[in-house]
């Protein structure tokens, strides 16, 4: 679904990735994990078409893609519900249909009907976070890139939000590349884990992660797993 050839990038003359190659198939979940600084952050840019890298090639197979953040960068002068709408009304998706997919969105997003009125000051961190999502799931998306949604969330909801994408997953069959610091967190989300090298100069370390839904469990249990 997509595919990333000899990727490599250099910001002002200096190297942030070299040579990385990877691939992501039809509803996998693949989990990017790396040291800071290591170029996970552009590499998902340039895979989602935000940065022309300096070498390589780039096949996307899908047709729709989504990206939720840390920040959930919701723009603060519009509710909710004009939030998550957002790229559907730039698509010219007609008002009524808008309404029943941002209602959808939101509901697969564990917010409640009085949220959508809210202003982003007026939610929690976690709702927020929540919206960014339900604003990825209302253009019913083939790919996500997830750069760390969840580490700045506490540990409870964190484990929340985790089953919510598995959840979504699973119903709605996006594939991800999901980047996260939490070793854990890439153990329970996702179908592979890659490890971005230091520096970026490549892909350091590949383990597949069985009994995951949509997992191949026909690979062999690796000794990551911990639950
Ligand atoms: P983290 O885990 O801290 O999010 P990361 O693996 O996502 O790190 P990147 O944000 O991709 O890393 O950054 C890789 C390198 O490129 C870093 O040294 C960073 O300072 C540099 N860098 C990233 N974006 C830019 C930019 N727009 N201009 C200049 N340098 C940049
Ligand atoms: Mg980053």
């Amino acid at each position: 679904l997509l595919e990333l050839n000899r990727i490599g990038h250099a910001f002002f003359g200096r190297t942030v990735l070299q040579g990385i190659s990877l691939g992501v198939a039809r509803q996998e979940i693949v989990a990017l994990i790396g040291p800071s600084g290591s170029g996970k952050s552009t590499l998902a840019h340039i895979a989602a078409g935000l940065v022309d890298p300096r070498e390589g090639r780039i096949i996307r197979r899908y047709l729709r893609h989504a990206m939720v953040f840390q920040d959930p960068r919701l723009m603060p002068w519009a509710t909710a519900a004009d939030n998550i709408g957002f790229p559907l009304r730039l698509a010219r998706t007609p008002r009524g249909m808008r309404r029943r997919l941002v209602a959808d969105a939101a509901l697969r997003a564990g917010l409640l009907p009085e949220d959508l009125g809210k202003y982003p000051s007026e939610l929690s961190g976690g709702m927020r976070q929540r919206a960014a999502i339900a604003r990825a799931l209302a253009t019913d998306p083939d790919f996500i890139y997830f750069d760390e949604p969840f580490t700045a969330l506490d540990v409870a909801l964190k484990r929340r939000m985790q089953d919510l994408v598995i959840e979504a997953a699973a119903s709605a069959r996006f594939a991800a590349l999901f980047i996260t610091h939490d070793l854990l967190e890439a153990i329970r989300i996702s179908h592979r884990i890659l490890v971005l090298d230091a520096g970026g100069r490549g892909i350091a370390g590949e383990r597949l992660i069985p009994g995951n839904p949509g997992s191949r469990d026909d690979q062999a249990v690796f000794a990551l797993r911990q639950d």
